[in-house]
């Protein structure tokens, strides 16, 4: 299972050293991973700061191109030099306010992998979409277009429909169990792969989305901010696989 917070713009260095302190009555078990993202700047700082705590720190985006002249964007190379295990790719927010279209996604991850980074491709569909019950083919379009071709190992989806990315409401857990199962159908090929959910995973629901056997963890923006809430989420997800 994977466990990842999403600090997105949130969180300074000093938050990585409380975040740290908070760890210490936490055993980590081999088979629940804990992974950070935390924004650029700070990336180089999380991953030393990290580094005796087993907890991966990932980046929260990058460019599609290796490199050049793309000011402000940030190379999958560096954050291989940083020694990131993995990278979120067309989060919705980045999505909505950088047009990470589905075409980036999948240009991006191919590089990702490259460079031995595992991204992270987020697929879910809209409020609208969800009304027109087409939330089925949506996500198998979006997988199809974000996928990167001839790859066979290596990847995690991360479910996260749009209208429940914090917003406090989260899906019926048959809908869940039922989006995963597509995407675990149309990626039948790929080794290890991995499909967390994400959208308003907090202490409370946790447990009940972690019980759905195909749900391999999770991605959590708002309550990952919140360390006890976090850590209270990694040991729920520890308890069910015991
Ligand atoms: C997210 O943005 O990836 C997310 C899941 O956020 P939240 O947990 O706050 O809904």
């Amino acid at each position: 299972m994977l466990i990842a917070g999403n600090w997105k713009m949130n969180l300074r260095y000093e938050d990585i050293i409380n975040f740290k302190e908070t760890l210490y009555d936490l055993n980590l078990d081999n088979r629940v991973e804990m992974a950070v993202f935390p924004q650029f700047p700070l990336l180089y700082y999380a991953k030393k700061y990290l580094l005796d705590c087993n907890i991966e720190v990932g980046a929260q985006t990058c460019s599609s191109e290796l490199k050049g002249a793309y000011t402000g964007d940030v190379s999958v190379e560096v954050i291989s030099d940083i020694g990131c295990k993995y990278c979120i790719v067309g989060h919705s927010e980045r999505r909505e306010f950088h047009n990470e279209t589905n075409g980036f996604v999948k240009k991006a991850s191919t590089l990702l992998l490259s460079k031995n980074i595992i991204p992270i491709i987020c697929v879910g569909e809209s409020k609208e979409i969800k009304i027109k019950k087409t939330t089925n083919q949506f996500i198998k379009s979006q997988i199809k277009e974000c996928v990167p071709d001839n790859i066979n190992s290596n990847l995690v989806i991360a479910y996260e429909p749009l209208w429940s990315i914090g917003t406090g409401i989260i899906p019926e857990y048959e809908e869940i169990f039922n989006v995963h199962n597509i995407i675990i159908k149309e990626l039948s090929h790929i080794e290890n792969l991995k499909v967390i959910y994400g959208g308003s995973v907090n202490m409370e629901n946790c447990s009940k989305i972690f019980k759905l056997n195909n749900v391999h963890g999770a991605l959590i923006g708002g309550s990952s901010l919140k360390f006890k809430d976090f850590l209270a989420i990694y040991k729920s997800a520890v308890k069910q696989i015991i």
